[in-house]
Order: structure tokens, then C-alpha cells, then sequence
């Protein structure tokens, strides 16, 4: 069924939506990393972009929050942009874990294989796809030129933030040369693991991830330069990366509530892709058990039910002015 909506009913959800989620408390800030764990727990940013470039902002959407796991998004673009969509699912795979993100067992469960992209397994190994391979300074400008592509302007690295993860990140050193023994790091395992924790220290805007979720909903092209960033045929694929493990152990019961696929981050950063509709980003660090923003699922999810959306329902939305 064709589905009409205005830009104004979006501009309204999108208000009651972050009017409602300041009164959802609960969770607490990352405390694994002990930047995150100092960071104001009161901070909250919606921002929701169309592809012709409207853009609605509420609260703290110019706020630089740590970009964390919604990073292992752009990677995975770059990786499939530079090396195609089948090496992606080759080399690192496309199965959600059902796990934490950063599970040791999940290697195991999956005979040996990352799982995906979007879970820390993958999201090293991601980086050691990336070229040109060798050389750490070249794969990290592809890393921050693909983000810059997709967002329309350049992230910043917070360098407290990387230090603080590189002097903790022993679990994901553990994950870096298990990968390893098993031939699925494709570079240097300690320059991987470096590019994937300095990637993860970004600091992003929710107006930023607004602008990638929107690029990836409007097939690579992005609302704010009019330039395509990546081919179209990535866009159902990356989707489906972010629906099936975005949230992880719980990524079923996300998209089974709220209908539409999301990534998150342990900084509270939430990405969420309405396919040829919209791009919305959310930002508050309290998190669930999973690692998932409270408020910002709150946020999200009451915006997409106010306006009747869901990836799954089969409609055909239309924005009019
Ligand atoms: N840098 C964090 C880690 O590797 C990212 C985790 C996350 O955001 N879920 O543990």
C-alpha cells in the first residue's frame, strides 16, 4: 500500500518522539572504557534527515560523542566499496551471532569466521581488509575520507578517548590474534587492531550519522553534497548487516518492536536506515545490558511508531511537503 506522509507530520514525531524519551531514564554509561564512563549522562541529540536534505535536530545534535561500534558501519562500506559485497561475506561473513559484541565464543560458534562485520571479530578484521594494505597512515585516511564521504563532513578524533581504549582494549587483543590463528586478519594484527580502536575513538555528531543513515536509506547518494559515495547494490547489504546484529543479542527483539534496522554504540550513539525513506541518528550514553542507548531506542521507537513506519510492513512511503 502507498503510505503519504508529510514533512511536517515527520517534523512532529520527530518532537513528540524526543519530548517522550526525556523522560525515559535508566542505564548507565559504559564503564569498560573509562572516558565513556565520565562522559555527561544527560546529554541527548535526535537527528533525522531525508534524502532531498530536509533535516530536523533536537537537544544535542552538534555534540561530538565517541562514534564507537556505529563505526564498524562506514568500515564495512569501505571494505565492500574497495574489495566488493561477495569478499565481504567471504573473508569475514554475514551471520548475526546472537552474542555480546565483543564474544570470544561467537569465533568459535562460527567455525572460526568473524560472523560479520558489525560485531569487534569483524570489525578488526574489516580493518585489515581495508587498502592499501601495509600501510597504516593510507588505511586510515580511506577510513576517515569513506566517513567524511558518507556524513558530508569529517569526523574528529578524540584522542583522550583512544587512549583511554588502547591502554584497556585487552579483550579485543585476545579476539585481534585469535582471528589471527585462524587466517582471518588480512594485515598486520596489531595495525588492525589500532585502525578498529582509533576508528571506534571518533567523535561524531548525531547531525553526522543522520547524514550516513540517510546516504545508505537513499542508495549511496548523499543528501547533503548530492555525491554518490558508494554503488547502490551496497546499500540492501549493509542493511542487512545492521538488522540482523546491530544490536546484537538483542537485534530481534529491536527490529521486532521498533522496524527499523539500527547500529549502536557503547559511546550512545544509535544509526537507524528506513530504506528510501529516512536516515535518523540518536545520541545519550546511559545504556542497556547490551551496550544499547536507552534513550535513544526510546526515541527512535516512538518516532516510528507515531508515524506508522516499519521496514517489514510493506508499504510504499511517499513524502510529500
Ligand atoms: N570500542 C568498543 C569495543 O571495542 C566498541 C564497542 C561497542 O560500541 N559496542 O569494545
Amino acid at each position: 500500500m502507498d503510505k503519504i506522509i508529510t514533512k511536517s507530520q515527520i517534523r512532529m514525531a520527530a518532537e513528540q518522539a524526543y519530548n517522550y524519551a526525556t523522560t525515559v531514564t535508566g542505564g548507565a554509561n559504559a564503564n569498560y572504557i573509562p572516558f565513556l564512563a565520565n562522559i555527561n549522562p544527560d546529554l541527548f541529540g535526535m537527528s533525522v534527515m531525508l534524502p532531498d536534505g530536509t533535516a530536523v535536530n533536537l537537544g544535542d545534535t552538534q555534540y561530538r560523542f565517541g562514534i564507537e561500534s556505529v563505526s564498524k558501519v562506514p568500515t564495512a562500506i569501505l571494505a565492500m566499496k574497495q574489495s566488493g559485497t561477495q569478499a565481504v561475506l567471504d573473508k569475514i561473513g554475514a551471520d548475526a551471532t546472537g552474542l555480546p559484541f565483543n564474544s570470544i565464543f561467537a569465533i568459535l560458534l562460527e567455525n572460526d569466521h568473524p560472523s560479520t562485520p558489525l560485531v569487534n571479530a569483524g570489525a578488526i578484521s574489516a580493518c585489515s581488509m581495508i587498502e592499501p594494505n601495509g600501510d597504516s597512515d593510507g588505511k586510515w585516511e580511506a577510513i576517515i575520507d569513506n566517513i567524511t564521504g558518507l556524513c558530508g563532513s569529517a569526523p574528529e578524533l578524540i584522542d583522550e578517548l583512544y587512549k583511554s581504549e588502547s591502554a584497556t582494549n585487552f579483550n579485543n587483543r585476545a579476539i585481534t590474534w585469535l582471528l589471527k590463528n585462524y587466517g582471518r586478519i588480512y594485515d598486520d594484527p596489531d595495525m588492525s587492531l589500532d585502525l578498529y580502536t582509533r576508528q571506534c575513538s571518533l567523535g561524531i555528531t548525531t547531525e553526522q550519522l543522520a547524514v550516513m543513515a540517510a546516504t545508505i536509506a537513499a542508495g549511496g547518494v548523499n543528501p547533503i553534497s548530492g555525491k554518490s559515495v558508494f554503488e547502490s547494490e551496497i546499500s540492501p547489504k549493509i542493511t542487512t548487516l545492521i538488522a540482523t546484529v546491530g544490536f546484537y543479542q538483542n537485534s530481534g527483539d529491536w527490529l521486532y518492536t521498533s522496524g527499523i534496522p539500527a547500529k549502536s554504540g557503547v559511546g550512545g550513539g544509535v544509526l537507524g536506515v528506513l530504506p528510501g525513506v529516512l536516515g535518523i541518528a540518536a545520541f545519550a550514553p546511559p545504556l542497556d545490558n547490551a551496550g544499547n542507548s536507552v534513550k535513544a531506542q526510546a526515541a527512535i521507537k516512538k518516532f516510528m511508531e507515531i508515524l506508522g513506519l516499519g521496514v517489514l510492513n510493506g508499504d510504499r512511503v511517499i513524502i510529500k511537503e
